[in-house]
């Protein structure tokens, strides 16, 4: 449904969702904004979605809400999913529209979706509204997890709504446009499980199949290859996750994405001293989206999806299980290859053995044991360093052992660093800091700041002139241990 009409009214976006049954989305338009500001815009992102529009008022409009072609459908999307482990059956966007799809250049097609632009018939007790920070946190990191390599939905721009938004306090108001390269989740399959029609699920699974593994169409069983798809880009994007030290902080059914990108940034966060059990939810009382909890979440989640596709794998329910289950006992080999994959390369070890699982634990053990900063350490290993201190044994002990390692691949150690320098950041977003670039933003509408640590992380791996300020870690008094959804 990409459109030029009469008047002119353009609309680069097509909308294959609409092709599934309507149970799935609710066809409505974003709620107009009075007084919107495009505070930051992705060129660089625009152009690898080929939006070539120059006119900042359009790019305004659209991405406010406010330009909507009467011919235009935009929609919300149902989903269930298990929040904190507990089935809730109506989730959906209940604060999100999306505006349809846009192709990159190898005709790949992309979502692009407004966070924060109104109710939905999802919205359940919800405003439908975002507030201004969390937003702006979303561009940051979604951004930074790009620049890592790491799988995730992207920003393209911040709109701030000049309306009030009511929380805890009162908060100024934001949209986030994103794109993703679908926003189906487990949730919308487990959305489909609920309906018990097998029709519709026929027709959900092979719309995915279409969108993100065309390569499965004519396999013997799709759906099951399906499974092995969802749980190949889980364990990767996990890994990746665990080698960055990043932790989700809610990794329900309903943020996990079927693509395996990052989605739905809330109280996500980079770790700064290595402590394997750190949260930093305001609301995951119990630990369960911790640091180390991650790959068996992820496991737990791709059990619940492969539940919700079971009448496709097989007739015969107990076959299914137990096909299944063959697949998913999988997953702690498969993520465990993968982590071992990324975090030998960390520590400059090119081609992997089952024996250096023990260095990596040695030294992950010796972090977190000294509280050492997670991403500085894997930095300074470049440099063969751990710590400027030189008298603690068991550090050193493990260099000793470390240089032994990496010196059997007989290459130089310049090599080896320079390799090394190419995965370890130098800068991730650090939370200490995206706090101060939010409360500039929000208390003094500086955004210049945003633009400063977009710089620093769009580049997290070459060292800048003067860069004390984003490679410090926080003082106790700048510590951050709790982030919020804000939502
Ligand atoms: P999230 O925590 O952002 O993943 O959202 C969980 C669920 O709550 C989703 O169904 C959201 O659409 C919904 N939700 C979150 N915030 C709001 C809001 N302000 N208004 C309406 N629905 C919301
Ligand atoms: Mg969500």
């Amino acid at each position: 449904m990409n459109f030029q009409n009469k008047n002119n009214q353009f609309w680069p976006f097509s909308n294959s969702y609409l092709s599934l049954p309507n149970v799935f989305f609710e066809i409505l338009k974003p709620e107009k904004i009075k007084n919107p500001k495009l505070i930051k815009y992705n060129k660089l992102l625009s152009q690898e979605l080929n939006f070539n529009i120059e006119d900042t008022n359009l790019i305004k409009d659209l991405f406010s809400g406010n330009y909507i072609p009467d011919k235009a459908k935009t929609i919300a999307l149902a989903y269930s999913g298990h929040q904190f482990g507990n089935f809730v059956p109506n989730l959906g966007d209940g604060r999100a529209i999306l505006l349809g799809e846009l192709a990159k250049q190898d005709g790949t097609l992309v979502d692009v979706q407004l966070k924060g632009s109104g109710k939905t018939k999802f919205s359940r007790n919800g405003d439908g509204k975002a507030p201004l920070g969390p937003v702006i946190r979303e561009y940051i990191i979604s951004e930074a997890m790009n620049a890592l390599s790491i799988p995730t939905t992207r920003s393209l721009a911040i709109v701030s709504t000049g309306e009030k938004v009511f929380r805890e306090k009162t908060l100024p108001g934001g949209i986030l446009t994103r794109s993703a390269s679908s926003h189906l989740r487990v949730g919308t399959f487990q959305f489909c499980q609920i309906l018990n029609d097998q029709n519709k699920l026929k027709k959900l699974c092979d719309f995915t199949i279409n969108r993100h593994f065309p390569h499965i169409k004519n396999k013997k069983n799709p759906y099951l290859e399906l499974l092995i798809e969802v749980q190949e880009n889980q364990t990767y994007l996990i890994s990746r996750w665990m080698s960055a030290g990043f932790i989700h902080g809610v990794m329900n059914t309903d943020n996990t994405s079927i693509s395996g990108e990052t989605i739905d940034f809330g109280p996500c966060a980079f770790m700064d001293e290595y402590n394997p059990s750190t949260v930093f939810s305001s609301i995951d009382f119990n630990g369960r989206y911790s640091f180390s909890n991650q790959p068996g979440i992820a496991q737990w989640n791709i059990a619940r999806f492969a539940e919700s596709i079971l009448p496709l794998i097989n007739d015969d329910e107990k076959i299914a299980i137990s096909q299944a289950n063959e697949i998913i006992n999988e997953y702690p080999k498969i993520f465990k290859q993968k982590w071992l994959d990324i975090m030998g390369k960390k520590i400059g070890i090119e081609k992997i053995q089952t024996s250096d699982e023990i260095l990596i634990n040695n030294l992950l053990n010796i972090m977190s044991k000294n509280h050492l900063d997670f991403t500085i350490t894997f930095r300074n290993l470049c440099d063969k360093y751990i710590t400027n201190e030189n008298n603690n044994s068991e550090i050193n002990n493990w260099k000793n052992e470390w240089f032994e390692r990496i010196n059997k691949q007989g290459l130089e150690f310049k090599t080896i660093s320079t390799n090394m320098k190419k995965i370890n950041p130098l800068y991730i977003p650090r939370n200490h800091l995206v706090e101060k670039v939010i409360n500039e933003a929000i208390n003094n509408e500086n955004y210049q700041p945003l633009e400063d640590i977009l710089e620093v992380i769009n580049n997290p791996y070459s060292k800048k002139i003067d860069d004390i300020f984003y490679t410090a870690t926080p003082n106790p008094d700048e510590r951050v241990y709790q982030t919020f959804c804000g939502t």
